[in-house]
């Protein structure tokens, strides 16, 4: 009776406790080898998406998106317009920014510099990309770890916000980080950022992907940049700026929501921070040990039938799921059922087992597996995406998929003879895969071929032919049996995948105004042309093409003229130049030609030819512009390495072109480095210059032809170089006016000149240069005003001089300034006359008190009939306008006396007097003042 009640209890026969205590066993090895994760993914991914969640609405996306990419139409953007959005978000009031995009590589100085200076002025408010990734060391086979993150001159202005994410064994993007350390240093994951939340940086959490990514407020990028957003919706907002687009891949396999943009799963992750929903995964130990210790009185106790016992072990698996689900919705938990299922389940197939007999069981279940895996096979092939096909060794189709008719567009179907429904490509490989003699040779390897179908859109099919072998059956001799040779094609149609490459291959590459290559794909001609062995007789030349005076076009026709000419610039080029020659748009300023030619001769005929063909007249948007253009460019001699040179020298010739005045082609001759090196040298050296003392005024006389007194000075600059030596400001000036550093001399000149007259004995005129990057200024009037003010000078004896350069452009409002400087009382003096323009026409539009005629007609006065003619006209014209005329480089008493003749008022020149030193001027006047006291006494003393 005890025996027969034990084996009630028990449930099955003689080795229940120990078959029990080897599945217990086996659940446990398998929990915590991980090996249960399939299932732990199942039953989270049923979990998350059962308890759908809102947003919290503190976080804004704004996408790049397919049509950001495609209005704006080139592939990295110009850092500028990410500045511009940085501007736009905060001026609606965003609380932070963080952008998912690479930044660890520099772009253009210019791009660079107008992102870090938004950055800047963001004052702290943007983080930036910053990710890591594993690279195997080809040296050592090792992993290592390759860090990129935003370059330095954008680091010191922003939080580095780490985007990286693991993804898991399925490969799928499961969970987050919350930082990491980088080379030492701690940095803080995007999410973590966004959500504001500090803690323990080591551990990565569970994404609640229960948050609906439909539920955030996006905004498409390029409506930001076209102004056409409503930025209110901003406001204290934190903004996450990421790519959707599709061509930009940045997409990851996710649970519930199968595939997101990894911005998306970077905005999911901040939310489960912000909402406390990052998750974490536990319990699962201790329902393993609950769940144990329940089936155990299930299976061992009581007198429950089996029927019984199999309810409650259902029961027991629901409860479980049941219980996790309540958690998960109101805790931040994935409970760990998995290992307590895994037990039950197999607890359950035992106590069946030995209810149903275990052979049969297993029997069965082979059965059926053998038949649902034919099913599945045959699905699998019926439906898949690519398109599969079999072909016997007599070519003909044994099977095909659906797929395979509509990627080939053709009817191919079983039965048919490969050669007649297959493109000839994909037949051909067949046979050779059929008739290879050797298994080992055959490597399958992806091929493509272009269709065009009726529809008359080209297709890009990629497939690949792979050979197996297939024992037969002869059937007249039953047990013989011969291996016949199967070919088995796959093909998919990779049309857009490879439109998609090349368009973005084409952004990257191409300037999109011109349509003409970019800098980058330039250089990369230039590399090629560098490696070339320049014994096979052709030489290479870079020449860079610049239009003269762009600024002022633009100043006078809109800046939307500047896309215009480059186009019609562009097809000019492509006209001109040989058809061999490569042609680039370099930069916005800049156009790019690569020559080859047999001999230098004709490399400079293309180069003139070009530059003949591009000067001229255009006609744009209804309006005539005449362009001058100038070229420089450089050789590429003997072993050149590195393209940058080249295209280094090239730029330096055509700075040196531009800046002589343009409209012409220089070649680039080693010379021009010492050339442009001391000028480099002069341009860093100037900026400390007046601090050092090293610049100092001294001032020439200007003298009364008639009576020889002096009436007043020149303030000249001086810099004498501690190391350099005497620097002539012929050499400095016009370095300070491209610097703007003429800015703090002229001030500083103009108050130091004032503050010296007035310390001399007699009351002198002072005149001062003043060039015309000063007088176009904002602000000038005001610094003449102050020194005005603050040495007490009148300005009643203030003359500005000004040069001709500045009336010549009549597109620069110069009316203005002129009126304001004649209120305060200064007179203006035209300097260098004839040098220039040479037109007398625009002496009355403008109110000069003086007309200084340059040297280079004083020095021929004497000699040259025309030129005293000049000086002569040039008299009259002043003498009619009030105006007085100064004659500048005296050096002869010839020259004096002439001078004097032809009625010149004032005259300035060695002869004259040097100029020098304040105090020596002081003396000079003192010494007047003697001598005509003796003068006078002595006339006195004769009257007497
Ligand atoms: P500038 O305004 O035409 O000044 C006259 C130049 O002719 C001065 O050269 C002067 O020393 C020189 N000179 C005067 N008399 C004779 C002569 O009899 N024979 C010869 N051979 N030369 C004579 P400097 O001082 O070398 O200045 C050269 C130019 O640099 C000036 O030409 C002016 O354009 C510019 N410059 C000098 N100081 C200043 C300044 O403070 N501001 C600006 N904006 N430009 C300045
Ligand atoms: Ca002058
Ligand atoms: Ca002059």
């Amino acid at each position: 009776m005890g025996k027969s009640r034990r084996g009630h209890a028990i449930g099955f026969g003689a080795l229940p406790l120990l078959a029990f205590a080897a599945i217990v066993f086996l659940s446990v090895q398998l929990f915590s080898m991980g090996a249960l994760a399939p299932f732990a993914r199942t039953f989270d991914e049923i979990r998350l998406g059962l308890s759908p969640q809102d947003p919290s609405g503190q976080i804004l996306i704004v996408d790049i998106d397919a049509r950001s990419l495609n209005e704006v139409g080139v592939w990295p953007w110009p850092r500028s317009y990410y500045a511009d959005i940085i501007d736009r978000l905060l001026e609606g009031g965003a609380e932070e920014i963080a952008f998912d995009v690479d930044f660890s590589t520099r772009s253009t100085p210019y791009e660079d510099a107008v992102f870090a200076s938004a950055l800047e002025r963001a004052e702290g408010k943007v983080s930036l990309a910053t990710f890591h990734q594993d690279a195997i060391d080809a040296a050592d086979g090792e992993a290592e770890l390759i860090v990129n993150k935003p370059i330095d001159d954008f680091a010191q202005h922003i939080w580095p916000a780490l985007v990286s994410v693991p993804i898991e064994q399925d490969g799928r993007v499961w969970r987050s980080l919350r930082g990491d350390l980088l080379e030492g240093e701690p940095v803080m994951a995007l999410a973590a950022l966004l959500a504001g939340v500090g803690g323990d940086l080591t551990q990565p959490f569970y994404i609640d992907y229960g948050i609906d990514p439909a539920g955030f407020k996006r905004i498409s990028a390029v409506d930001i940049l076209a102004e056409r957003a409503n930025l209110g919706v901003v406001a204290g907002k934190k903004v996450l700026i990421g790519a959707s687009a599709q061509e930009l891949r940045d997409l990851f396999s996710v649970p519930v929501h199968e595939v997101l943009p990894g911005a998306v799963i970077q905005a999911l992750a901040a939310e489960s921070l912000i909402l406390g929903r990052d998750l974490k995964r536990a319990g699962g130990e201790f329902l393993l040990g609950l769940t144990v210790l329940l089936v155990f009185p299930i299976l061992f106790c009581g007198r429950f039938d089996w029927k019984l016992r199999a309810a409650l072990m259902v029961a027991l698996s629901a409860g479980l799921e049941v219980g996790a689900m309540v958690l998960h919705e109101t805790r931040p938990v994935l409970l760990q059922t998995e290992g307590a299922q895994v037990a039950l389940l197999l607890l359950f197939g035992l106590m069946m087992a030995k209810q149903i007999g275990l052979v049969k069981i297993l029997l069965r279940v082979s059965q059926i597996q053998t038949r649902n895996s034919r099913m599945v096979l045959g699905r699998v092939f019926e439906d898949s995406f690519d398109g599969i096909l079999v072909v016997d060794s007599k070519a003909v189709i044994q099977i095909a998929s659906r797929s395979a008719a509509r990627i080939l567009c053709a009817p191919v179907k079983a039965g048919q003879l490969a050669r007649t429904c297959l493109p000839d490509e994909i037949y051909h490989e067949i046979l050779e895969a059929l008739t290879c003699c050797d298994d080992d040779t055959l490597q399958a390897k992806p091929r493509e071929v272009h269709l065009k179908p009726a529809d008359g859109t080209e297709r890009i099919i990629e497939f690949v032919v792979t050979v197996s072998r297939q024992i037969a059956t002869d059937l007249r001799f039953q047990r013989s049996q011969a291996s016949e040779r199967l070919a088995t094609v796959t093909c998919r149609d990779v049309t857009d995948q490879r439109k998609a490459t090349r368009r973005l291959a084409y952004l990257a590459g191409h300037d999109r105004v011109t349509g003409l290559i970019n800098e980058a794909s330039f250089s990369e001609c230039v590399d090629a042309a560098c490696a070339v062995p320049k014994e096979n007789g052709r030489t290479f030349c870079i020449a860079l093409i610049a239009v003269d005076g762009m600024d002022r076009i633009i100043a006078s026709l809109g800046f939307s003229i500047r896309n215009h000419l480059r186009k019609a610039l562009a097809e000019r080029l492509d006209d001109a130049a040989e058809t061999d020659a490569v042609i680039a748009s370099v930069s916005e300023n800049r156009l790019g030609l690569l020559i080859s030619a047999r001999s230098e001769e004709d490399i400079l005929d293309q180069v003139h030819e070009v530059f003949e063909a591009l000067s001229g007249d255009y006609t744009l948007t209804g309006s005539r512009i005449p362009v001058s253009i100038s070229i420089g460019y450089a050789l590429i001699c003997g072993d050149v390495r590195d393209s940058s040179i080249p295209l280094r020298d090239a730029g330096n010739a055509l700075s040196l072109a531009m800046r002589s005045g343009g409209n012409r082609v220089l070649r680039f001759e080693d010379v021009m480095h010492t050339a442009l090196e001391r000028r480099r040298t002069l341009e860093i050296e100037l900026v400390g210059a007046l601090q050092k003392h090293e610049i100092h005024v001294v001032y020439q006389p200007l003298v009364d032809l008639s009576s020889s007194t002096m009436i007043g000075v020149e303030a000249l600059m001086r810099w004498e170089h501690n190391v350099l030596g005497f620097v002539s400001p012929a050499e400095f000036i016009p370095i300070a006016e491209e610097s703007g550093r003429i800015l703090e001399l002229g001030g500083w000149i103009l108050r130091q000149a004032m503050r010296d007259a007035m310390t001399w004995p007699a009351e002198l005129r002072l005149a001062v240069n003043v060039s015309a990057v000063q007088f176009a200024a904002p602000g000038f009037i005001d610094v003449v005003r102050t020194a005005l003010s603050e040495t007490g000078f009148p300005a009643s004896r203030l003359d500005l001089e000004l040069t001709e350069s500045l009336f010549v452009d009549e597109r620069m409002d110069i009316g203005g300034t002129i009126s304001a400087l004649k209120a305060l009382g200064c007179s203006l003096a035209l300097d260098d006359f004839g040098t220039g323009y040479s037109s007398l026409g625009y002496i009355p539009r403008f109110p000069f008190s003086k007309i200084k005629i340059d040297k280079s007609f004083v020095d021929d006065v004497c000699s040259d009939e025309p030129s005293a003619a000049i000086v002569s006209s040039v008299v009259h014209l002043a003498e009619s306008f009030g105006m007085t005329v100064v004659a500048e480089g005296i050096e002869t008493e010839d020259q004096e006396r002439k001078l004097r003749e032809l009625g010149c008022d004032i005259g300035q020149g060695y002869l004259l007097g040097r100029p020098m030193q304040s105090i020596a001027i002081a003396e000079r006047l003192r010494q007047a003042e003697a001598e005509r006291l003796a003068q006078s006494e002595c006339k006195l003393r004769q009257v007497v």
